[in-house]
């Protein structure tokens, strides 16, 4: 979600002429979006704005100026903290004001206090932001929902992004029109809790998240939709079936467990048991046979014994995650779990980690080799790092290199693939390349 936001941003700078530049040293203001998820990715701002104030210094002593912005979940939760340990930071705001920048920008060096706006405004960014411009992708993000009411214990996001909100299905559906106009062919729709969403309808009426799929699924050029990051018990039948009906929904779905014991899931407030969690792989599967499941995993939350972290191994093996992100529980400032007794030695948190990452490395290896010798449909998204090479990415999220003209950009070719590593695949071109095949699936 700050992919889509710091696009937004660009977005919303474009008019006052500032255009995206990849050479910091040459900007006129840098604007370091962050995440406060983890105290590490908290603690990652604190070096990079060091090295960034280097830059800022650079630039006056030549008689020029940057302003240096910190925007995103670290600005909103650690404000104060932030702009004593840098003061030289301009501009400080949260996640949900940044349709506000040109103003602010405006302010910058009026006063000698940095400018902050780190509220939750009763107006909605959404209603103010300017149409989202062509970025020249195959694929891009779509926020749809934002915010949580979960309050798991471990968790931030409650605090930081906010109550949780639903676009209205007519501005999303609007924004997913100007992509496929632009050339994008595969929208990944996000929120935090994205399968809660709940949005008004273009009749006033209500959609969940698998009415506002089917309906973009008709929408000319839209040939595939993901959806990320999903809460458990948020899964409805309508929503698994549109996994059964609507072939754009690809067949890979991040759905995050945590944990695979109950006393653990209870103790996170999570409001699934490890049950649920697997009749619910099965119904999804039963409705997408092919359908391949990633998670996130939280280790050495407190109270978690030798059995509780067992039982987590032996989950990761039934399901068959193809994929997942892992983590050392990271007590958060303010969060219920940061304050439980029970913590677990850092020691004990590593070696876990080491061994789940371990199987899940295994499980995502297995997975990649069994598609070698298969033909699979991949959205060639970018230039590889070898000369003549595109990346794409297969219906299951594998990015996919392959030989191939640049001219096939934003295609979906059918390659032979013919190598899998832990964290990729090889393909060639299984047919001739048709470059005046105005429609963007290419068989
Ligand atoms: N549903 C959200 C979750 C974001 S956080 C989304 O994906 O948008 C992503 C993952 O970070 C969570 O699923 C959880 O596994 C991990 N995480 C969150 N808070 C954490 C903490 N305090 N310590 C360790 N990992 C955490």
């Amino acid at each position: 979600m700050n992919v889509y936001d710091s696009t937004r941003m660009a977005d919303v700078m474009a008019p006052l002429g500032y255009t995206p530049t990849d050479e910091a040293a040459k900007a006129d203001m840098v604007i370091l979006n962050t995440c406060h998820i983890r105290e590490k990715a908290a603690e990652k701002v604190y070096a990079e704005l060091g090295r960034l104030r280097r830059l800022q210094e650079d630039k006056m002593k030549s008689g020029g100026r940057m302003i240096l912005a910190v925007a995103g979940c670290v600005a909103q939760a650690e404000g104060e903290e932030l702009l004593r340990r840098a003061p030289f930071v301009d501009l400080l705001f949260g996640p949900q004001t940044y349709h506000r920048l040109p103003r602010m920008v405006a302010m910058v060096g009026q006063t000698a206090k940095a400018v902050v706006d780190t509220d939750f405004p009763a107006e909605r960014k959404f209603d103010r932001l300017p149409e989202t411009a062509d970025a020249g992708a195959a694929a891009a993000f779509l926020t749809v929902q934002e915010g949580c009411d979960k309050f798991c214990a471990f968790c931030v996001v409650p605090y930081t992004r906010g109550a949780e909100y639903s676009r209205p299905a007519a501005a999303i559906l609007a924004e997913a029109r100007r992509l496929a106009v632009a050339g994008v062919c595969e929208i990944t729709l996000l929120g935090q809790n994205v399968n809660c969403y709940h949005g008004t309808s273009p009749d006033g009426a209500e959609w969940r998240l698998g009415r506002l799929i089917r309906e973009l699924s008709e929408i000319e050029g839209v040939a595939r939709i993901r959806y990320t990051t999903s809460y458990p018990a948020d899964m409805d039948e309508e929503l698994i079936a549109t996994h059964r009906d609507v072939p754009q929904l690809m067949p890979f779905l991040h759905l995050p467990v945590q944990s695979g014991s109950d006393k653990i899931l209870t103790a996170m407030n999570r409001r699934h048991k490890v049950d649920d969690y697997r009749r619910l792989a099965d119904q999804l599967r039963a409705a997408r046979p092919d359908l391949a499941l990633s998670s996130d995993f939280i280790v050495g939350f407190p109270g978690e014994t030798d059995d509780d972290f067992k039982a987590t191994v032996q989950l990761i093996k039934d399901v068959g995650f193809v994929q997942a992100y892992s983590f050392k529980f990271s007590p958060r400032p303010g969060t219920p779990a940061a304050a439980l007794e029970a913590r677990i030695a850092e020691d004990v948190k590593a070696e876990r980690l080491a061994s789940l990452q371990e199987l899940l490395k295994g499980q995502q290896q297995a997975f990649n080799e069994d598609c070698i010798g298969q033909i699979l449909p991949v959205l060639l998204e970018r230039r590889g790092r070898h000369s003549g090479q595109m990346v794409g990415r297969s219906p299951y999220m594998q990015p996919v290199h392959v030989t191939a003209p640049r001219s096939l950009f934003g295609i979906i070719a059918n390659l032979r693939i013919e190598a899998g590593s832990a964290n990729s695949l090889a393909g060639v071109l299984t047919t001739a390349v048709d470059e005046t095949c105005s429609e963007r699936a290419f068989a």
